[in-house]
């Protein structure tokens, strides 16, 4: 897996389309435990994305990143702008300080879902999207190398994204519900899902 400049560029693209493209079930369910602006949030930051792919994919891959995290820190608005952002803005960080992709991808991810986790004051556990990230970077640990990486990263986001529905949620707006967040998919979590997803499927076009 090795992330050409065109590869990074049309993986943000399907990246963001997708998101974009999940804007009305993003509000559906945040309509459901939060305030259902997570679907436009989600969509506006990604439409800012877009705007910005030739100037983001011009950059090497630590400057893009921290563009990209940069912008949805402006864009997105709500609690989970800043925490997006701060998983770009701590990704591109990682790279600048030596990490280098393929071979530090956990250890990239690692700093991302870390800065979330700093910035959220939040744990794997709490309904959030970190209930997606955290098990999406323990697959990438524990099947670095491997070559149903991609297919194993798959599953594990799709099965964890699940796992919210009967958590009760102890951070964020959904917490305000107490036990009536329980039966729900968190809208974060669906969102990690979602990119988690189409960064898979756009590499697994590359391959
Ligand atoms: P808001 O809750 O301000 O309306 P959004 O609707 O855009 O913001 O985002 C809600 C999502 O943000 C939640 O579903 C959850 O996944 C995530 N989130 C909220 N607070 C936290 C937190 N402290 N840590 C991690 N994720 C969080
Ligand atoms: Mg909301």
């Amino acid at each position: 897996m090795s992330l050409q400049p065109e590869t990074f560029r049309s993986l943000i693209k399907v990246a963001a389309e997708q998101v974009i493209a999940s804007a009305p079930e993003l509000t559906t369910l945040d309509q459901a435990i939060g305030d259902g602006d997570h679907g436009s949030n989600m969509k506006r930051g990604c439409e800012a994305v877009l705007g910005k792919l030739d100037a983001i994919s011009a950059q090497p891959l630590d400057e893009a990143l921290k563009m990209i995290g940069k912008t949805l820190v402006m864009t997105v608005g709500g609690a989970s702008g800043p925490l997006y952002g701060s998983f770009f803005l701590a990704a591109g960080e990682a790279l600048s300080h030596d990490k280098h992709l393929p071979d530090d991808l956990a250890d990239v991810f690692g700093s991302a879902v870390d800065a979330v986790s700093a910035r959220g004051r939040s744990h794997v556990g709490e309904k959030t999207m970190l209930d997606v990230l955290v098990p999406v970077l323990e697959t990438l640990k524990a099947a670095a190398g491997q070559p149903d990486l991609i297919a194993r990263i798959r599953t594990t986001a799709t099965d964890a994204l699940a796992r919210t529905a009967p958590m009760q949620a102890t951070k964020g707006r959904a917490s305000f519900l107490g036990p009536r967040s329980i039966g729900h998919l968190d809208p974060g979590a669906r969102s990690s899902c979602v990119l988690v997803q189409a960064v898979c499927a756009s590499l697994e076009g590359k391959q």
